[in-house]
C-alpha cells in the first residue's frame, strides 16, 4: 500500500489526560522516594495494592516498566546485562530487560519524563504469584540488592471451581502482611481505609470493564492495541479516585464514537481476538497492520485481566483473595476455554490470534492443544505468532506478517467478508 494511502490509527482525546495522569504518577513516585515519605511498595500487577494503598503506601509497578522497556525497544539493549549475571534469555524478559536496565543505569521513564533518573527505590516489594513464580525472583533480587522485605502471596495454580478453601487461603496470607507492612509504613492498619480502597478498585475495574465492552459493538470503537495504552490507570491506579475519574472520561468518548458510527477500524470487515502477552515492541506495527487490512482486534484476554468482579468493600480480604483466584491466568484450560468461548460470543469473533511468547509460558495458552480444541469444539479458526513481550529477537516480522495476511484472506473467504 502507497504510503499516502495507509489508514492512520485514530486517536483517541482522552489520552491526553492518560499522559498527564502517567506523569503525576511517576513525578509523584520520584518526590517520595527522593524524600523517603510517603513510603513506596513495589507491588506485581495483581498484588495486593488495595490493601497497600490502604496503609498509605504511594505503589510502583515494576510490570509496567517493563512494558516501557519493551515499548521503547531499550529492552533489546537491556536484556543481555541480566543474561550476563546469569539470568537466562528464556525466562520473562520483563524480569530481563528491567533488572538489565538496573545495571546499566538506565529507565524509559529518564526520557518521558524530565528530571526523572531512576526507577523509585522501594520500601516493601509486594508480589503475588498469581501470574507466575518469576515476580517472586525479580523481586527478590531488588530486595537482596536493598536489604528491603520482600512478601507476598503463594497462589493456586489450575484452578477449576474458586471455592471458600482457596479463599480462605488466600485472604488468610493477605492478611498476614499486616504487621510488616505497619511496621514499614508506620501507620496503623484501619479496615475502613481498606474497604474504601477495594470500593474504589471494583469501581475501576467495573468502568475499565465498560470501557472494553464498547469493543462489542460493531464497528467496534476500539481496538486491542487502544486498551493496551489506556489500560494504565487501571494498571497502576486501581484503588484511587484517578483512575475512575480517568475513564469517567474515555467511556462518553468511546459512546459518541458508537453513536456516531466510528470506527476504531475503517471499513471493519473481520472481528479478532488477541490471547497472550503484547508484543511490546511492535504494537504500533500490528496495530497499522491489522489496519490495512480492516480486521478489528476487538478483545483479548490481557486487556480483561485488569477486571475484579468480586472486589467487594464489604468483605475486604475474601473479596480480593476472591478476585485474585479468579484471574484467567490461574485457572485450569476447562475454565479458560470456556471464559474464551464467552469472549467469542459477547464481541462476535471471527477468529484468534495466539501469541506464543517465548518468555512468558504462564500467558501463553496455545502449547497444549487449546487452539486444536477450540476449533474443534466451536469452529473457531486461529493462527500462532511467534513471539515475545519485550524481546524481538524471538519475533520474526516478515513471518508474523505472511502469516496474518493469509489468515486474514483465509477468514474473510470463509465468512464472505468483502476483499
Ligand atoms: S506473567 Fe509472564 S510477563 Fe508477566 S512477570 Fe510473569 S513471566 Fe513475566
Amino acid at each position: 500500500m502507497a504510503e499516502a494511502n495507509k489508514p492512520e490509527i485514530k486517536k483517541i482525546a482522552a489520552a491526553k489526560t492518560m499522559r498527564k495522569l502517567m506523569a503525576d504518577h511517576f513525578y509523584e513516585l520520584d518526590r517520595a522516594a527522593k524524600d523517603r515519605y510517603p513510603k513506596v511498595a513495589w507491588c506485581t500487577s495483581v498484588g495486593p495494592a488495595e490493601l497497600l494503598r490502604a496503609m498509605g503506601f504511594l505503589v510502583y509497578f515494576p510490570e509496567n516498566h517493563g512494558a516501557m522497556l519493551g515499548a521503547t525497544r531499550m529492552a533489546s539493549e537491556t536484556i543481555p546485562a541480566a543474561n550476563a549475571i546469569g539470568y537466562s534469555p528464556d525466562i520473562c524478559s520483563y524480569l530481563t530487560s528491567d533488572i538489565g536496565a538496573f545495571l546499566q543505569d538506565r529507565t524509559p521513564l529518564s526520557d518521558a519524563y524530565k528530571g526523572i533518573t531512576a526507577i523509585p527505590k522501594p520500601d516493601v516489594l509486594v508480589y503475588n504469584t498469581n501470574q507466575c513464580r518469576e515476580v517472586l525472583d525479580w523481586f527478590s533480587w531488588y530486595g537482596t540488592h536493598w536489604s528491603k522485605p520482600v512478601i507476598g502471596i503463594e497462589c493456586y495454580r489450575g484452578v477449576s471451581e474458586v471455592t471458600d478453601v482457596h479463599v480462605e487461603g488466600i485472604a488468610g496470607q493477605i492478611e498476614a502482611m499486616v504487621p510488616t507492612l505497619e511496621d514499614v509504613s508506620g501507620e496503623k492498619f484501619d479496615i475502613d481505609r481498606l474497604r474504601e480502597a477495594v470500593r474504589l478498585s471494583r469501581q475501576c475495574s467495573n468502568l475499565w470493564k465498560e470501557v472494553l465492552e464498547t469493543a462489542a459493538t460493531t464497528p467496534s470503537p476500539l481496538t486491542f492495541f487502544d486498551s493496551t495504552i489506556h489500560m494504565a490507570p487501571a494498571v497502576v491506579m486501581r484503588g484511587t479516585q484517578l483512575a475512575i475519574d480517568y475513564y469517567n472520561e474515555l467511556i462518553p468518548e468511546l459512546k459518541t464514537r458508537i453513536a456516531d458510527k466510528v470506527a476504531a477500524v475503517e471499513g471493519e470487515r473481520l472481528r479478532l481476538y488477541w490471547e497472550g502477552m503484547p508484543i511490546w515492541g511492535r504494537l504500533r506495527d500490528l496495530a497499522t497492520l491489522f489496519l490495512e487490512l480492516r480486521t478489528c482486534m476487538v478483545a483479548s484476554t490481557y486487556a480483561n485481566s485488569w477486571i475484579f468482579t468480586a472486589l467487594d468493600g464489604d468483605d475486604p480480604f475474601r473479596s480480593m483473595a476472591r478476585a485474585y483466584t479468579e484471574l484467567f491466568i490461574v485457572r485450569s484450560d476447562p475454565c479458560k476455554e470456556k471464559y474464551l468461548e464467552e469472549m467469542i460470543d459477547t464481541f462476535g469473533v471471527d477468529g484468534i490470534v495466539f501469541h506464543d511468547s517465548k518468555t512468558c509460558p504462564s500467558n501463553t495458552n496455545c502449547r497444549y492443544g487449546m487452539a486444536q480444541r477450540l476449533q474443534e469444539r466451536l469452529g473457531i479458526p486461529s493462527i500462532t505468532i511467534a513471539g515475545d513481550l519485550n524481546d524481538l529477537r524471538c519475533y520474526s516480522d516478515e513471518q508474523a506478517k505472511t502469516q496474518i495476511e493469509a489468515f486474514v484472506e483465509q477468514l474473510a473467504g470463509r465468512v464472505g467478508a468483502p476483499s
